[in-house]
């Protein structure tokens, strides 16, 4: 393999259930840079799933890894020492909220739908970070994903606006815990992108839409330019980056008001 952003590199990918998760793309992309990788899997309907798109990448391993199981995350990080001895990197790209949630209003959010959210969502980048630090001998890189969803209102985003604001905070204090081991600790803001999980938000079309009409690029982002950014965080050329969220939502986030197109068109009809 030629030389590559992440030539020797050995990570770890979670969040892989088809060739449209976000965690594929990234997974390429890496792949792309010469890193070798090990993947996860939610329970026996997705595995076949995920074995078969790992096969595309030599070297790479499969195990299960259900994130509410804290024993299942211990097992998990102990298959990848004894495949791989170190760990460079992970790639936490794994959420869940109920469908029933990703519509309405938040405010009818049931408690025990709240902490599942938060569960899957946040909590589990602390317990896989906690098991993937002392893996990592020589420092390392850890990114997870996020949405805008956690900085401002989105119609119909509701708990996993929530979680995502969760996951941001507890991103940085990672960033801090693990900094003087060396390891940095990211977010990688995506905007909207078509995958099995997006479509459980009632309001999917409509973000998808907007973000088209309005962002400074006037188009959606792309799974490839998602991987791409994530290939940066994860390699050296991001080497004093740490506790940050990149934006990769062709610029909608910068805005403070929509109609720039409107505004122009109106001017031409003068
Ligand atoms: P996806 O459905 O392809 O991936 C979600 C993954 O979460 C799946 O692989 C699923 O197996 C995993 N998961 C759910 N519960 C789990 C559990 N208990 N244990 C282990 N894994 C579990 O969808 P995606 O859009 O690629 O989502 C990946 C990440 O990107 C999520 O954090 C999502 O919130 C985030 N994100 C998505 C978008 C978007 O528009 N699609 C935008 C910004 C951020």
């Amino acid at each position: 393999m030629s030389e590559g952003l992440l030539s020797g590199k050995k990570g770890v990918v979670m969040g892989v259930a088809n060739e449209k998760s976000i965690a594929w793309a990234c997974a390429q992309a890496c792949a792309a840079q010469g890193a070798t990788l090990a993947f996860n899997y939610l329970g026996e309907a997705l595995e076949r799933r995920v074995r078969k798109l790992a096969a595309d990448i030599p070297g790479s391993v499969c195990f299960p890894c259900d994130v509410t199981k804290d024993s299942e995350i211990t097992e998990f990080f102990e298959h990848i020492k004894s495949e791989f001895g170190t760990v460079d990197f992970v790639i936490h790209s794994l959420a869940f909220a109920q469908r029933e949630d990703l519509t309405g209003k938040f405010i009818d959010t049931k408690r025990e739908n709240f902490l599942l959210a938060i569960n899957i969502s946040a909590y589990s980048l602390v317990a896989v970070a906690r098991e993937a630090a002392p893996l990592m001998n020589s420092g390392g890189s850890i990114i997870s994903m996020t949405y805008y969803g956690a900085e401002k209102v989105i119609p119909h985003y509701n708990v996993m606006g929530v979680a995502k604001a969760t996951l941001e905070a507890s991103a940085r204090y990672l960033a801090e815990d693990l900094g003087p081991k060396g390891i940095r600790v990211n977010c990688v803001s995506a905007g909207p992108l078509r995958t099995l999980s997006s479509s459980a938000i009632a309001g999917m079309k409509l973000m998808l839409n907007t973000n088209e009409k309005n962002a400074p690029l006037r188009r959606n982002v792309t799974p490839e330019e998602v991987g791409k950014t994530s290939v940066y965080l994860l390699s050296d050329l991001a080497s004093g980056v740490t506790g940050e969220v990149l934006h990769v939502d062709c610029g909608y986030n910068i805005l403070g008001m929509y109609g720039a197109d409107i505004l122009s068109q109106e001017k031409q009809g003068e």
